[in-house]
C-alpha cells in the first residue's frame, strides 16, 4: 500500500478469469497419433484421445460430413476436456461452439431454431476482400478549426513512401478521423479508400530517437515504399449465423451484439447458403466447417434427434460431437429406452468414444496441471492429501479446493498451500457426497415437496 497526501492507494492485483479447460492446448499425440500420456494439458484416457486425433485427421482432410462424434464416459472424466482439445488441434480459426442440451429449450425460440443457430455459429465463411488503400508515413498534418470553433473541420495530410510523396485535402469526415485516431507525423498509416478508415500500422523507424517515452505496446516499422495508393487482401472469417442476423431485416445487424437474435426465417437462411455456395465457386470465400459440441446430449428429445439427424448431412454443415454420462436410459419425448438417450439411428452414424474414470495418478496430474495453471503452490503433503481427497469426490471438486485454499494461503502470508489451509476449506465447502447425506439427516429442515409451500 502507498500513501498519498491522504489519499490510501491499493494495490489493484491483476484479475484474471481462469475456465475450467484453459489448461487444454491440444490432444496430446505425435505426428502418427501415438499418445503423450502428459502433453498439452491432457493426462492419460488414451484410447480417447488417441480415437480423438482420428477425428481431427478425418476433419481436416473433410472427410467427416454425415457424421457424429459421441463422447460417453462418466461425469468429470474429461469428455469436454477431449472436444476442447479437438477444437484446439484443428486451429485457431476454426469455429467451436459448446452448449448443454437443457439450453435448446427456452420459450423465445423453438428448440430447432435453437439448435439451427448453433449450427451455424459453428460454419465459418472465410472471405477475401480486395481494397484499396493509402499508405504511407505521414510527414505533416494540417487541421483548419473554423475560428468560430464551430462547423466543419478540414484539412490537409502529407503522406510519403520511400518513392513519393503527395498532399491529400482532408474532407470533414476525413479531419475527424484523424484526429480521433491522433494521428501525427512519423505515424505509419493506411486509410481505407472506401470507408475512410485509419488503421494505425506503428511509428516509423526514422522517429524512434524522439519517441524514448513510447509505450511498449509501440510498434516502429520501416517507412513503406513504392506507390502510396495500393491495393491489399483482406482475409475476414465471420459466422454463417453472423451473415444470417445481418441479413434478417426484422433484427438488423446490432442484434450480432445483443445475441437477441429471435427466430430467423428459412428463405433467408436458404438465400444465403445459395449465395454462400456461388461465392465459394467463384473462389470469393472458402467455407470452414467448426465444431458444434452439444454436452448432456440425452436432455436433447426425439424432435431435436430428427433436426441433428438432418442437419448433420446438409451441405453446409459442422462437425457434430456429442457428450453424455447417461447409460441406457429413456429417449426423451419416447417411451423407448435406448444405449445413452439416443436414438439408434443416429447412434448407428455416430463414431463414439469412451472415456474412463481416472487412476489416482492421472488425478494427481491433472491436479499438478491445474494448480500450474492457477499460479498455485502445494507443500508435497498437501498435493497428497489433495489426491486423496478427489480420489474419494470429485476431480472438480479437488480442484476447487486448490484455489479456494490459496486464498487461505494469501492471508497468513505462507509461500505453499498447506494441510492446514486444505482441512480448513475441506471442512467449509461440501463436496456432493457430503451435501447430499447433509440433506437425508436434515430432510426435516428443507422444502422437498413443492406442493408443501402452498
Ligand atoms: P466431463 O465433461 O466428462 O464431465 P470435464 O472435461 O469437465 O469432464 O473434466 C472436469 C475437469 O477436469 C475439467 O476442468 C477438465 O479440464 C479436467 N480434465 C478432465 N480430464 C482431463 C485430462 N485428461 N487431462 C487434463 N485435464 C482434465
Ligand atoms: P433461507 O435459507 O430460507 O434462504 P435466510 O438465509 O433468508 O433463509 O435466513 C432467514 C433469516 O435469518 C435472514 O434474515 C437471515 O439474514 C438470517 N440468518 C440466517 N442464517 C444466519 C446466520 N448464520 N447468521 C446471521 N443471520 C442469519
Amino acid at each position: 500500500m502507498v500513501e498519498i497526501g491522504n489519499v490510501e492507494v491499493r494495490d489493484v492485483f491483476k484479475i484474471e478469469r481462469i475456465g475450467a479447460h484453459s489448461h487444454i492446448r491440444g490432444l496430446g499425440l505425435k505426428e502418427n497419433l501415438e499418445v503423450i500420456d502428459v502433453a498439452d494439458g491432457l493426462v492419460g484416457q488414451h484410447a480417447a484421445r488417441r480415437a480423438a486425433g482420428v477425428v481431427v485427421k478425418m476433419i481436416k482432410e473433410g472427410r467427416i460430413a454425415g457424421r457424429a462424434v459421441l463422447i460417453a464416459g462418466p461425469p468429470g472424466s474429461g469428455k469436454t476436456a477431449i472436444a476442447m482439445g479437438i477444437s484446439k488441434a484443428i486451429g485457431q480459426d476454426t469455429p467451436f461452439v459448446s452448449i448443454t442440451a437443457s439450453e435448446v429449450y427456452s420459450v423465445d425460440l423453438a428448440k430447432t431454431e435453437a439448435l439451427m443457430q448453433a449450427f451455424r455459429k459453428a460454419i465459418g465463411i472465410r472471405i477475401k476482400e480486395e481494397t484499396e488503400v493509402l499508405e504511407g508515413e505521414v510527414v505533416m498534418v494540417e487541421i483548419d478549426r473554423p475560428a468560430s470553433g464551430l462547423g466543419p473541420k478540414v484539412g490537409k495530410l502529407t503522406l510519403k513512401t520511400t518513392d513519393m510523396e503527395a498532399i491529400y485535402d482532408l474532407g470533414s469526415k476525413m479531419a475527424e478521423n484523424v484526429i480521433k485516431e491522433k494521428v501525427t507525423a512519423g505515424d505509419v498509416i493506411q486509410i481505407d479508400k472506401g470507408s475512410g478508415r485509419i488503421n494505425k500500422v506503428g511509428r516509423s523507424i526514422a522517429k524512434t530517437h524522439d519517441y524514448d517515452a513510447m509505450g511498449p505496446q509501440m510498434k516502429f516499422v520501416a517507412c513503406p515504399d513504392g506507390e502510396i495508393q495500393k491495393r491489399i487482401e483482406n482475409v475476414n472469417t465471420i459466422s454463417l449465423h453472423d451473415i444470417d442476423v445481418i441479413n434478417s431485416r426484422t433484427h438488423g445487424y446490432l442484434a450480432v451484439f445483443s445475441g437477441d437474435t429471435g427466430e430467423i426465417k428459412g428463405e433467408v437462411r436458404e438465400q444465403i447458403n445459395k449465395k454462400v455456395l456461388e461465392w465459394r465457386e467463384e473462389n470469393k470465400a472458402q467455407i470452414v466447417p467448426g465444431v458444434l459440441f452439444i454436452d448432456e446430449a440425452h436432455m436433447l428429445d426425439l424432435e431435436c434427434f430428427s433436426f441433428l439427424n438432418r442437419a448433420i448431412e446438409a451441405d453446409l454443415s459442422p462437425i457434430l460431437i456429442l457428450a453424455t454420462n447417461k447409460g441406457f436410459v429413456q429417449i426423451r419425448g419416447t417411451t423407448l429406452k435406448s444405449a445413452h438417450g439416443i436414438p439408434f439411428d443416429l447412434l448407428d452414424r455416430a463414431l463414439i468414444v469412451r472415456t474412463h474414470p481416472y487412476t489416482e495418478n492421472d488425478q494427481r496430474e491433472i491436479l499438478k496441471i491445474r494448480a500450474m495453471e492457477e499460479s498455485v503452490e502445494l507443500e508435497d503433503t498437501a498435493l497428497e492429501i489433495l489426491v486423496k481427497i478427489t480420489s474419494t469426490t470429485s476431480l472438480r471438486y479437488g480442484m476447487q479446493l486448490i484455489s479456494t485454499a490459496d486464498v487461505l494461503r494469501q492471508r497468513r502470508k505462507g509461500e505453499k498451500v498447506s494441510v492446514e489451509d486444505l482441512k480448513k476449506v475441506y471442512k467449509a465447502f461440501y463436496d456432493v457426497k457430503r451435501a447430499q447425506n447433509y440433506l437425508k439427516q436434515h430432510e426435516d429442515l428443507f422444502i422437498t415437496d413443492l406442493n408443501q409451500q402452498i
